[in-house]
């Protein structure tokens, strides 16, 4: 039977005797499409005491590459929209799913016209504009909503501008939470509790640890051409009696987690992969061998890695733009024909003029989307 890996409570399913005190667990985090999972590693008063604001603090700076992505969750909560990017000039957008960029806030801005004063509004939805409308209903008596709307004109464009943001990862707790997917996975292919109980304390937030690291390493496994992995890769070394677990994020945030040293088991290597852009497992052979000398190294000298982290993440950022420009294209073409076919009853002939009509507009929506960012 099983136990839980931290208080080792036995883990019973719910009977007429017993409650039930097996919970989920993903191995990686669900926020970021992590499927996989298991019922057979914590108990529910452990899963509710654990360091959930380790899990939170790495959801949230793995959340951009999440929400760019658009990656499917099993909870099914949609992805969070991206706040802080900003242009240039300093304008704020939020980064919506697939990257789409949306004005952080309304704006409005009052000046004194001919006959009275002008207002300049805008909004990104009919709600936001009612009731920033009925505000002014106060404040300037005779001014009616619904006269308003009718000045108002919905526009819908491309942004010609970059967008920054800035992304931050690792430090502790995000440490924390990468630790403990290790673990999981570690005691998901039958590890014993003994050879990684000394980092139960520090996996509950109770005691720091240096035992998670950075690490960029090329050629550790052959990449196909549009795959963003989540990569879990654990080795056990018995000759030099080390235990640890290569980590990586959207093939582009890389860790090493070191679990053991006093590693007495056997020696073994045990690999899982998820692609994100297909939302399947796949295989990967990693060629990870590390002895206890390299391993330290990787401890003692904390190397400098955002060069690294800009380059794959660089490439996963094309992979996910490709991605958005495809469906972009998809989107235009589906939204010209609605408009050209609409007032076409079913089963009229197709005359060459409709045809036309539908060629120009195709035409001018493809032009506007692919000189957005060259005006
Ligand atoms: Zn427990």
């Amino acid at each position: 039977m099983g136990r839980c890996y931290i208080c080792e409570t036995e883990l019973l399913e719910k009977s007429p005797t017993h409650e039930g005190n097996k919970s989920i667990e993903h191995i990686l985090l669900n926020s970021i499409g992590g499927k996989l999972k298991s019922r057979e590693l914590i108990c529910k008063k452990c899963n509710s005491e654990m360091g959930h604001g380790a899990d939170q603090e790495l959801a949230h700076q793995l959340a951009f590459l999440a929400t760019f992505l658009a990656v499917e969750r099993d909870d099914k909560e949609p992805n969070k929209i991206i706040k802080g990017a900003k242009t240039a000039n300093g304008e704020e957008y939020n980064i919506g799913l697939r990257g789409k960029p949306i004005p952080a806030k309304p704006t409005h801005k009052v000046t004194p016209g001919d006959k009275g004063t002008d207002l300049h509004f805008t909004a990104r939805s009919e709600e936001e504009l009612t009731k920033n409308l009925k505000g002014l209903e106060k404040k300037y008596p005779g001014f009616s909503v619904d006269e308003a709307k009718k000045h108002f004109k919905w526009t819908e464009k491309y942004l010609n501008e970059q967008v920054s943001i800035p992304i931050t990862i690792g430090g502790e707790p995000a440490f924390q939470s990468i630790a403990k997917s290790a673990v999981n996975f570690y005691m998901l292919n039958n590890g014993e509790r003994e050879q990684i109980k000394h980092l139960i304390p520090y996996l509950k937030g109770k005691e720091t640890l240096d035992v998670v690291q950075h690490y960029h390493v090329s050629g550790a496994y052959e990449m196909d051409e549009n795959e963003v992995l989540h990569l879990l890769h654990l080795v056990g070394n018995a000759e030099d009696k080390i235990l640890y677990c290569f980590v990586e994020f959207f093939s582009s945030y890389s860790f090493i987690v070191l679990l053991s040293e006093n590693y007495s088991g056997d020696s073994f290597t045990e690999t899982y992969s998820y692609d994100v852009i297909k939302g399947e497992k796949v295989d990967k052979t990693v060629q990870l061998d590390l002895n206890k000398a390299q391993l330290k190294e990787i401890f003692d000298n904390k190397t400098d890695y955002r060069g690294s982290v800009s380059e794959k993440g660089g490439r996963v950022i094309q992979i996910g733009n490709k991605i958005a420009w495809d469906l972009e294209l998809e989107r235009i073409t589906k939204n010209v024909w609605d408009k050209v076919f609409s007032t076409v009853p079913e089963g009229t002939i197709i005359t060459e003029d409709m045809v036309q009509r539908l060629c120009i507009e195709l035409a001018e929506k493809y032009v506007e989307f692919i000189n957005r960012s060259n005006k």
